[in-house]
């Protein structure tokens, strides 16, 4: 029985390894990742810099990383994750893909977790 739970932990361990290389923008700020443990995804993109905080996701123009904290740019000024969280600018609608479930920010095509387009069934 605890060969079998290890083993899961391992799949699942592998599973979510597999995953992440979605994200590997992560790699470019992992003392964000560090400090603050609200943010669980970065994904950069064209139109700047997407935070999934929770089940939500906001766009914001940056990341900053100070002995204060991590700052978010919004219309080229600092504030905190939580600020623009309540910045209804910042806050995107989201969908949720069919196949893995992953909930992603309204404008992406597919999936930002398993690649799977929005609109296919
Ligand atoms: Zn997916």
């Amino acid at each position: 029985m605890k060969t079998i739970k290890v083993l899961l932990l391992l799949l699942l361990t592998l599973c979510f390894s597999n995953a992440s290389h979605a994200f590997e923008d992560e790699n470019y700020y992992p003392e964000v990742k560090q400090e603050s443990p609200l943010i669980r995804h970065i994904i950069k993109s064209e139109e700047g810099v997407f935070l999934q905080i929770g089940d939500g996701w906001i766009l914001t123009e940056g990341l900053q990383a100070s002995a204060e904290g991590i700052f978010v740019i919004v219309n080229g000024e600092y504030m905190t994750v939580e600020a623009a969280l309540e910045n209804s600018e910042c806050v995107r609608k989201t969908w949720v893909c069919k196949k893995c479930g992953f909930i992603n920010y309204d404008g992406i095509a597919a999936c930002a977790l398993c690649g799977k387009p929005r609109y296919e069934k």
